[in-house]
């Protein structure tokens, strides 16, 4: 069995209860986690706190080295961890050994700016005195993750804290704990001070809320669904917790009079099938301008009917593996058949894949649908699955406002060859990213985060540092 990793011990918990995580393509056990309560809240946050000042004031080179040396140990589990990510996710193989890699990759990055942190000179009126300002890590961080993309998302979170000098509490989704506790382990076998990563096991309800609301946490830093978001700010208020929220999206596309048609649907293919639909940064919305409809139309639904293959997650030819669970499954349904019991024609798509291999399973496939109402759900809400609504617009006007009628602000993409075009869709579009021309794919390098009620405070790139940093003043006077 799994444990949760407390001032560097692997330990289980005093409940003697667990957590029973399954294979999503047909129900098998594929592990256990302890079920963490809130006494091991409490110990794994005495840990991380009791190791906070020696690990702030380590000199940043020899931080950064350990978390080098991180990314090394990270390597040599790639294959083990991508394999447990497979299997208690849903997702295939391949894109599992990317996701496991990519935490190594984001080490290498932050271990790269720790010793790059620098405060400002500030000249005062008074010529016998001078300002400074100078940055501290916050303290004992709250590391919550959801479990579509559960290495992504938590590697988000240390990689960043642990460069600022933060200590760190993890707790992943209790369906995904398995590959995100192999990797800890991995990673803090690089030599870390005991207590600087721990990690806890649990449902939200469970442990969560003990977590966020704990005293000595000092930041909370949280992907999920924006509703527990709004939940997780209200538990912050408790101790004036700063948060980071990362939350739901519904990332709209547009495709101009003048795009490159095939290049924009290969772009919302990938994003809007990859991962099974189950992404945060996803084309969740299609906006097509009237003259390049059909051609849309047709190439679009050629992809999702020929390209997406279902199937088991280690079969070599599979796209998109079944959906995370029958929960997930049953949202995405009911979401596609409000839309076409109110008018949307399923072009691609729509109903559960028949046949033996898909039985045990949460499979669903690629679906593409036209005319659907503007107020139906796949519209108004966040589809976490593989449909989408593809609607027509007659010019960028009225893309942007109805690519701006939502309540979520997190990512966008236009496909135009007009610089004008592309230019005001980059100012106007209510979102934390855009895409021209391109696949909404998220760069290391490039601040990543939303606007509106996908949340606030960055990931990724220099920026990610400042959520994990206080900037404080110094007044030198000359004595
Ligand atoms: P979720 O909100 O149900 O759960 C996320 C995490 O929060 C889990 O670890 C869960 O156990 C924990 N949690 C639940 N209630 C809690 C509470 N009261 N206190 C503390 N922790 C609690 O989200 P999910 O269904 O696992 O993930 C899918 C959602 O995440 C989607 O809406 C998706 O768009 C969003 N997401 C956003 C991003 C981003 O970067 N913006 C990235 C990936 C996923």
């Amino acid at each position: 069995m799994a444990q949760m990793l407390i001032n560097g011990e692997l330990v289980g918990t005093q409940s003697g209860t667990t957590i029973t995580v399954r294979n999503p393509a047909n129900g098998e056990v594929v592990g256990e986690v302890p079920r963490g309560t809130a006494a091991a809240v409490d110990a794994a946050v005495g840990a991380a706190a009791k190791a906070f000042p020696a690990w702030a004031s380590m000199p940043a080179t020899k931080r950064a080295q350990l978390m080098h040396e991180a990314a090394r140990k990270m390597h040599e589990v790639v294959d083990e961890v991508a394999k447990l990510l497979s299997l208690e996710q849903g997702k295939p193989l391949a894109h599992a050994k990317l996701e496991a890699s990519r935490v190594a990759e984001n080490l290498e990055y932050f271990a790269g700016l720790a010793d790059k942190l620098r405060g400002d000179y500030i000249p005062l009126d008074d010529p016998a005195k001078f300002g400074i300002t100078i940055r501290r890590p916050v303290g004992v961080v709250a590391a919550i993750t959801p479990w579509n993309f559960p290495l992504t998302l938590f590697a988000n979170k240390l990689c960043p804290a642990l460069a600022a000098g933060c200590t760190i509490v993890l707790k992943p989704a209790s369906t995904t704990p398995l590959a995100t506790q192999r990797a800890i382990e991995a990673i803090n076998s690089a030599g870390f001070p005991a207590g600087v990563i721990n990690t806890l096991h649990g449902s939200g309800s469970e442990i969560g809320d003990a977590l966020v609301s704990h005293p000595r946490i000092h930041k909370v830093a949280f992907t999920g669904q924006t509703e527990t978001g709004k939940r997780i700010m209200q538990l912050a208020a408790k101790n004036v917790t700063r948060v980071t929220l990362e939350l739901g999206g519904s990332d709209a596309m547009i495709v101009a009079d003048d795009a490159d048609v095939r290049r924009a649907t290969a772009a919302a293919a990938i994003g809007r099938f990859f991962n099974a639909g189950q992404a945060c940064l996803a084309v969740k919305r299609i906006f097509v301008f009237e003259k390049v409809a059909e051609e849309f139309m047709t190439k679009f639904t050629d992809r999702a009917l020929k390209e997406w293959k279902l199937g088991d997650q280690f079969a070599a030819d599979t796209k998109m593996g079944p959906l995370h669970t029958e929960h997930q499954r049953a949202e995405v349904e009911s979401q596609v058949a409000d839309a076409v019991k109110r008018g949307a024609r399923v072009l691609a798509g729509g109903k559960r894949p028949e046949g033996a291999e898909y039985a045990k399973g949460w499979y669903y496939p690629a679906t593409v649908l036209a005319d659907a109402p503007e107020d139906s759900r796949v519209a108004t809400e966040e589809v976490f699955g593989p449909a989408v609504p593809v609607f027509i617009v007659k010019d960028l006007d009225e893309a942007i406002a109805k690519a701006n009628s939502t309540v979520y602000g997190l990512g966008s993409s236009i496909f135009t060859k007009d610089m004008a075009k592309a230019r005001r869709a980059a100012e106007q579009l209510e979102a934390g990213y855009t895409w021209v021309n391109d696949i909404q794919v998220a760069y290391d390098q490039l601040p990543f985060g939303g606007t509106k009620q996908s949340g606030f405070g960055k990931e990724h790139g220099i920026e990610a540092l400042e959520g994990y940093l206080e900037k404080k003043s110094v007044v030198l006077a000359s004595g």
